[in-house]
């Protein structure tokens, strides 16, 4: 890890936990969960960035699960296409509550750039390098979702 990745995970870290002590709260309709584009499975044919109803939920990637979390809790649901769009999409006034999910320093540059908007960050997986077949784990996405929606904290599986 270079320097400057070891520093946006710290800032990320840091900013989940403020966000945490402030506790904001929203309702499932103005609640975003972003994704980028290089979770999509990258020999996958459907153009998701100009719908996301394109997905077939073949399961090659963590899209269909993000549908079906987005469907489930009833909370909006974006790609991230580019830094520009993304911000706009963040900064709507319609969005209170913003789960973004993506590299460090991504994450970084957005919550600087989306600031003061109530933002949740889940660092993605890449298992394949920085921008391709990245991936995320769901359980997390799900936990910062309910704390948007003030609902308890998932419970750990009983057998
Ligand atoms: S779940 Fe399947 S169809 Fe949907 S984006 Fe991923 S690879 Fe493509």
């Amino acid at each position: 890890m270079t320097i400057g990745e070891v520093l946006d995970s710290k800032f990320v870290s840091l900013s989940n936990m403020i966000q945490r002590l402030k506790g904001s709260k929203c309702p499932p309709s103005s609640l975003l969960i972003m994704f980028p584009h290089c979770i999509q499975w990258s020999k996958c044919p459907q153009k998701i960035t100009l719908d996301l109803n394109e997905c077939k939920r073949c399961g090659k990637c963590k899209v269909k699960d993000l549908i079906a979390l987005s469907e489930k809790y009833g909370v909006q649901l974006a790609v991230a296409t580019g830094g520009r769009a993304a911000l706009e999409r963040v900064k709507a006034d319609d969005i209170r509550g913003v789960i973004g999910i993506a590299c460090e320093k991504e994450l970084r540059i957005g919550l600087m750039a989306a600031f003061p908007k109530a933002i949740l960050s889940v660092p993605n997986l890449r298992p394949h390098g920085y921008c391709k077949d990245t991936d995320v784990t769901m359980e997390d996405v799900e936990r910062q979702v309910r704390e948007f929606l003030e609902q308890s904290p998932l419970e750990p599986t009983k057998s």
